[in-house]
């Protein structure tokens, strides 16, 4: 049968069958629909529990959530957040320093589990990048930024996993 199988191989290179094979499958998908998106412009659909930049959030008045309480602090695996705080002259607890440094984080989100007041929080931020040194210490002010400014979605997203928490 070795010869039938030499015949059949010398008929097939002949026709350029695995050519034709080849450009099937290409015509095949010159008519489908296209997968490819053209990023940046277009996005796949995302998560709201995708884990991206960190936000500090404020409640509707303008007062920080967050009350220095570092169990965020304390719970980061990668030793990422350092905080200091004291009492303000009403009393109330908040930090003085805020600090991330997202060289050092895993993006694992265990910081925002923890927080007891839903004020560090991961937002659906990805397009971010470093170009000095020192600009991936996300301090307290640079992250209240953040919340302040995607604060429409951080709260939309959350309200959606509520229900699943
Ligand atoms: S996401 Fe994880 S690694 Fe990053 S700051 Fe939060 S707890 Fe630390
Ligand atoms: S962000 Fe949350 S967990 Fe971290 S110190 Fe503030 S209140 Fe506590």
């Amino acid at each position: 049968m070795t010869w039938l199988r030499k015949i059949k191989h010398y008929v097939k290179s002949f026709m350029l069958w695995e050519l034709l094979q080849g450009l099937s499958i290409t015509g095949r998908y010159l008519f489908a629909k296209k997968v490819t998106l053209l990023f940046p412009e277009e996005h796949t659909p995302m998560s709201n529990r995708f884990r991206g930049l960190h936000a500090l959030r404020r409640y509707p008045n303008g007062e920080e959530r967050c009350i220095a309480c570092k169990l965020c602090e304390a719970v980061c695996p990668a030793l990422a957040i350092t905080i200091e705080a004291e009492p303000r002259e009403d009393g109330s607890r908040r930090t003085t320093v805020y600090e991330i440094d997202l060289f050092k984080c895993i993006y694992c989100g265990f910081c925002e589990e923890a927080c007891p007041v839903d004020a560090i929080v991961e937002t659906n931020q990805h397009h971010y990048h470093f170009e000095k040194r020192g600009e991936n210490i996300m301090t307290k002010a640079k992250l209240l930024a953040v919340g302040d400014k995607y604060e429409a979605q951080i709260a939309k997203d959350r309200a959606q996993d509520a229900p699943f928490r």
